[in-house]
C-alpha cells in the first residue's frame, strides 16, 4: 500500500540577529500564501545559534513585528507544537544525534584551518557571501582515516566531504531546474564548529527533517545551500522536502536589503505608521507561484 502523502507542513526560519526587514516579511508571506494554498500547517523556527550576533530581545521583537506584519504560524516557540522546542540553541542534542551519525560512517573529517589559511590557500575567491570553495588541506586522502580521534584541545571545525564532480540537481518551485556541481560550486563544507555548535547546514537540515516540513520557502541567496543541504539529507537518511526560492527583494537602488539597513526594517516601519496591507499591496502575487 502506497503510503498516504504527508499534508504540507512550511515553515519561517528567523534568526534573532537584528530587526527583520521587509524582503523578510514578502518572503515570508509567501510560505504563508504556499501554506494556506495547500491547507497546510506554518511552523516558526527560532534560529539562535550564533551566540556572538543573536539576542534575546531580537527574537522577541522579531516575533513581534511578524504578528504586526499579519503573520501566523501554528507551531512555534511561543505556541508550542509537537516538536517542540523550536529554538535552535534548546535542541543541541538533536544536533549532536546527526552529527554523530555523519562521523560513524566516516561523511566527515577534522579541519584545523583558520579563515584566513581558507582564504590564503584559493586562487579565485569567489564573489558575495558564499564561503570560498575549501582547497581540500585537511581533507584525508583515505575516508576512513577521518574517524581518528583528534587530541583535546584541539581547535577544529569537522567538514562534510562532498563527492566530487557530482552533479547535485533539484526542481525548484520559483526558479526550476538547478543544478551544482560538488568540488566546483562549492567545496567540502563546516557542519560542526571549533565552538563545540552545529554549522548553519546541518542545524537546518536536521530540523527540516525532524520537524516533518514538506517545503522550505527562503531566500534565493539559498539556492546553493540547498545543493549542500540535499547531500545531508542523503548523508543521513533523510527524505528532502520540496524547496521554492523566492528573489530577494531590493531597495531602489538595487541593492539587497540587509539587517544592518535599518529604513526598510519592520520596526521602522511600523513605527512611521505603514501600513502592511498596503506594502503587501505592491508585491506581484504571481510571486508565490499558486494557480
Ligand atoms: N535562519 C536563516 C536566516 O535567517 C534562514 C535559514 C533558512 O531559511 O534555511 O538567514
Amino acid at each position: 500500500m502506497v503510503p498516504p502523502a504527508p499534508s504540507y507542513r512550511g515553515r519561517l526560519a528567523p534568526s534573532p540577529t537584528g530587526y527583520l526587514h521587509l524582503g523578510h516579511a514578502r518572503t515570508f508571506w509567501i510560505a504563508r500564501e504556499r501554506a494556506r494554498a495547500a491547507g497546510g500547517v506554518l511552523v516558526l523556527r527560532d534560529e539562535d545559534l550564533d551566540a556572538s550576533r543573536a539576542r534575546p530581545e531580537f527574537a522577541t521583537t522579531m516575533l513581534a513585528d511578524l504578528r504586526w506584519f499579519g503573520l501566523d504560524w501554528q507551531e512555534g516557540p511561543d505556541c508550542g507544537g509537537p516538536f517542540a522546542p523550536y529554538r535552535q540553541s534548546q535542541r543541541l542534542a538533536c544536533y549532536r544525534g546527526a552529527f554523530a551519525q555523519l562521523h560513524a560512517v566516516g561523511a566527515v573529517y577534522p579541519c584545523r584551518c583558520s579563515r584566513q589559511d581558507i582564504l590564503q590557500a584559493l586562487t579565485a575567491p569567489h564573489a558575495g557571501e558564499e564561503e570560498p570553495v575549501y582547497p581540500g588541506t585537511c581533507r584525508p586522502a583515505n575516508p576512513e582515516k577521518a574517524c581518528e580521534p583528534v587530541p583535546a584541545g584541539t581547535r577544529i571545525n569537522w567538514r562534510f566531504r562532498v563527492p566530487d564532480g557530482e552533479t547535485i540537481s533539484f526542481l525548484d518551485g520559483h526558479f526550476g531546474p538547478q543544478a551544482f556541481v560538488a568540488g566546483r560550486d562549492f567545496g567540502d563544507f563546516v557542519v560542526w564548529r571549533h565552538d563545540d555548535l552545529p554549522a548553519y547546514q546541518l542545524a537546518v537540515t536536521v530540523d527540516d527533517a525532524a520537524m516533518g516540513i514538506t517545503e522550505v520557502v527562503r531566500g534565493a541567496d539559498l539556492l546553493l545551500s540547498t545543493a549542500r543541504q540535499l547531500l545531508l539529507y542523503r548523508a543521513l537518511g533523510r527524505r528532502p522536502p520540496a524547496f521554492f526560492h523566492v528573489p530577494l527583494l531590493t531597495d531602489e537602488r538595487g541593492i539587497r536589503l540587509a539587517k544592518r539597513h535599518d529604513a526598510l526594517s519592520l520596526r521602522t516601519l511600523r513605527a512611521q505608521g505603514a501600513s502592511p496591507a498596503a506594502l503587501r499591496a505592491t508585491w506581484d502575487p504571481q510571486l508565490a507561484g499558486i494557480p
